[in-house]
């Protein structure tokens, strides 16, 4: 977690809001074994009332926690309706008048089972945290510098991508040191087919002769929430085309942008990949007016969006 984010006070834990330092575990619970969601609220001035936090995405990101669940054998044990109210719990007792960060878990109890276990951990730690990359921060046009990974993306037949498991992150984890031993911000995989997948924690869009061109899901990527609102947003709201198709190491590097996306990057440009620039301009304008349009959707300023926002 970058120095950005700062933990909060009190957290959710199976089945009460306390204090996070009291969260305490044995030594010998099989975290590895755990899946998670990772998602954010942001203070709106037009849904809740000035001040009113709002959170980006609920129902997809619980939904993708859900399937997880299922695909992995954890039973969550809580509905989804519980699963808010704990959220907005540990929020409110934190009493957070700023954009927070929510990463509900999920693990095997240890002695329970492991592999089948019957027993499971439901925590929902949060943090604050200040828009890091919306393009009104400075941050937004600093450079970044990508390099592709020599290490593939995990694949569907093996530890599928589309489940958000602490595992996965190992892979994610051997690919960001590669690139930050060779000197670069960052790494964008190739899936085991040799198409561009995506990055170590976001996905991958690029703008080519005006049009956004991302990879589709079968390109072992995960089904980042979003993305998908993207792909809705920059065609409905925007009137830029978007594909979601394929393409090769050489058609990135012949992209006039490229730019991450997903919760904790939001919209985050990128300048080059392998050493080849992107374009002319960077940020690339339709990165930035993309980027520009999210900012507003996020503090609720897109009426006809305001329905991905859920008030705490
Ligand atoms: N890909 C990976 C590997 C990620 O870790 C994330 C962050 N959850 C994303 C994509 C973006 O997904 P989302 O938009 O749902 O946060």
């Amino acid at each position: 977690m970058s120095k950005a984010f700062h933990g909060a006070e009190f957290c959710w834990m199976n089945g009460s809001v306390i204090k996070t330092e009291e969260a305490l575990v044995s030594a010998m619970e099989p975290i590895y074994l755990g899946i998670f969601e990772g998602i954010k609220a942001y203070v709106g001035g037009n849904v809740l009332g000035e001040g009113g936090l709002n959170i980006f995405g609920w129902e997809p990101h619980i939904d993708r926690l859900w399937r997880s669940a299922a695909v992995t054998g954890l039973k969550i044990g809580y509905s989804k309706e519980e699963m808010l109210e704990a959220t907005r719990g540990a929020i409110k007792a934190n009493g957070f008048k700023t954009n927070v960060y929510i990463q509900p878990r999920i693990w095997p109890k240890a002695g329970t089972g492991r592999y089948n276990a019957s027993e499971f951990h439901v925590v929902v730690p949060i943090w604050k945290f200040d828009t890091l990359l919306g393009n009104d921060n400075p941050r937004f046009g600093e450079e970044r510098r990508y390099v592709v990974s020599s290490w593939r993306r995990i694949s569907s037949d093996a530890l599928p991508p589309q489940v958000k498991s602490w595992a996965n992150y190992a892979n994610s984890a051997l690919a960001t040191r590669e690139a930050t031993r060779l000197g670069y911000d960052g790494a964008i995989f190739l899936d085991n087919r040799g198409f561009v997948s995506e990055g170590t924690g976001a996905c991958l869009m690029t703008v080519r002769n005006g049009k956004v061109i991302t990879p589709p899901v079968t390109a072992s990527i995960l089904e980042s929430v979003t993305r998908g609102r993207f792909i809705e947003f920059v065609e409905e709201d925007l009137g830029i085309p978007v594909e979601v198709r394929d393409f090769t190491r050489v058609e990135l590097y012949a992209a006039d942008e490229a730019f991450l996306c997903g919760t904790g990057y939001e919209a985050t440009p990128i300048t080059s990949v392998d050493d080849i620039n992107f374009g002319n301009e960077y940020p690339g304008p339709i990165t930035t007016k993309i980027a520009e349009h999210y900012s507003r959707i996020l503090e609720g300023k897109v009426k006809e969006r305001r329905d991905w926002l859920t008030p705490v």
